[in-house]
């Protein structure tokens, strides 16, 4: 069973390549994200309560999404790809418990990479059939780049110390990216069968 955490900036592709991964490898597509939207959609009390946060660009709370995926991770026994946690240095740790809960191993963190303009180019892109609040507003969009600079990027630093983080150019073409991807993902699958 095979645990993946997929990183990279708002953006990058990280929702469209971790479904693609969880498809050809049989994985589940774990996106806090979608976990958050479902919950506001739902009008539950978790969903009321980190709505003004995400329309804002802001972080929700480490103990909100460590709890989602807690929750998340409780409900397979098959292996996930993780997409969009951790976000924070803070979930980062959480995650390393949750999996030992859960009886898992972290096989690999693989960030995508993508210059800036790139990035701003593609939410502007996703804005117009996504219907996401986040996308539509410029200054919004700036201030998720400056939460995922200041808050995020320092977790790479976290798994590079513990030799788990494989960094692909995630600048070109979805399928350029996807072959990329595969690559890393056929060697983890091979590795102790
Ligand atoms: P993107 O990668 O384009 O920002 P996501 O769907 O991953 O899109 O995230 C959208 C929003 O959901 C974030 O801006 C943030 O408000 C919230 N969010 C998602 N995942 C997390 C997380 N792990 N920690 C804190 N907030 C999160």
């Amino acid at each position: 069973m095979k645990n993946i955490v997929l990183f990279g900036a708002p953006g990058v592709g990280k929702g469209t390549h971790a479904n693609i991964l969880a498809e050809k490898y049989d994985l589940i597509h774990l996106s806090t994200g979608d976990m958050l939207r479902a919950e506001i959609e739902a009008g539950t009390p978790l969903g009321k309560r980190v709505e003004t946060a995400m329309e804002r660009g802001d972080l929700v709370g480490d103990d909100v999404v460590i709890g989602l995926v807690d929750k998340a991770l409780a409900s397979t026994d098959q292996g996930v790809i993780l997409d969009g946690f951790p976000r924070t240095v803070q979930q980062a740790q959480a995650l390393d418990f949750l999996f030992a809960n859960h009886r898992r191993r972290m096989d690999c963190v693989i960030s995508i990479d993508a210059p800036r303009e790139e990035l701003v180019r593609r939410i502007h892109e996703r804005a117009l059939i996504s219907g996401r609040t986040d996308d539509a507003n410029d200054d919004t969009i700036r201030h998720r780049l400056e939460e995922y600079d200041a808050k995020t990027k320092p977790v790479t630093d976290y798994y590079k110390v513990s030799g788990l983080l494989v960094s692909i150019d995630g600048s070109g073409e979805i399928n350029q990216t996807s072959m990329r991807l595969c690559k890393v993902v056929d060697i983890l699958m091979n590795r102790g069968k």
